[in-house]
């Protein structure tokens, strides 16, 4: 766990404020609406500073690291964040600090272990003709689709690109050193990824290994082959992952 929420007194100083209390009197949580995830309720707005669109705030006063507000969000409502982990967004809104409008990716520490054993016969994603698509907004898509209810060709308008470019991302023709998923067998236009791969016992088995802890949303995705916030769905009971 890292130590930023306990704040230690400096010498002769005023005592600082916590970093919880720093973070929250910047967050506007009577945000917008996404109309493309009207479900997901309000946006929770840092107003802070914003760095290429994404705030951070000093651990421990100006001269301390910038920790995301995103990780701090995460960390305050969830539990600790793995080294090399990403916090995306569900709302796909930057400066959105609402927890549950978060997920974890692990994609890229992925690729790496990946590119390490050699498993990666292709060239990487930044040498092919996606690579103006940044690897967050392909695992985003991914992820997206990977919620289920939606097809394609509306996954490619949310997020303003061409629908045989997701279908290229989806099938892994593009972009497949980013994960070791594999492709889902009834992956086709409009078809729910997870329903295709997740038997109910899985997803059974999925909350109840959750639950007896020890083990991560991120760590359950990895061995099921499927996205964290699938797994952050079927944990917290939502959509259609809730069975008895
Ligand atoms: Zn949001």
């Amino acid at each position: 766990m890292r130590a930023y929420f306990g704040t230690p007194p400096v010498r002769g100083g005023p005592r600082p404020r916590s970093i919880a209390d720093r973070f929250w009197e910047k967050v506007n949580k009577d945000g917008p609406v996404q109309p493309h995830c009207p479900e997901l309720g309000q946006c929770w707005v840092w107003t802070g500073h914003l760095n290429h669109g994404y705030g951070r705030l000093q651990e421990g006063g100006h001269r301390g690291r910038g920790i995301p507000v995103t990780h701090i969000s995460w960390e305050m409502q969830y539990s600790p964040i793995p080294e090399g982990v990403l916090v995306l967004h569900r709302c796909d809104n930057p400066p959105c600090v609402r927890p549950t409008h978060l997920f974890l990716g692990t994609g890229l520490d992925n690729s790496r272990d990946m590119v390490a054993k050699g498993r990666v016969s292709r060239a990487p994603g930044e040498s092919n003709p996606m690579a103006r698509y940044s690897e967050t907004t392909v695992l985003a898509i991914r992820d997206r689709f990977a919620q289920g209810g939606i097809t394609q060709r509306a996954v490619a308008k949310e997020f303003g690109i061409d629908h045989r470019y997701v279908n290229d991302i989806l099938h892994r023709k593009s972009w497949s050193h980013l994960d070791g998923a594999p492709i889902p067998s009834g992956l086709h236009k409009g078809s729910n990824h997870w329903k295709a791969t997740l038997a109910d016992e899985q997803v059974a088995q999925i909350r109840e290994r959750y639950k007896v802890g020890g083990i991560s949303q991120t760590a359950l995705a990895h061995d099921y082959g499927v996205g964290q916030s699938l797994i952050w769905c079927i944990v917290n009971g939502k959509g259609r992952h809730r069975i008895a």
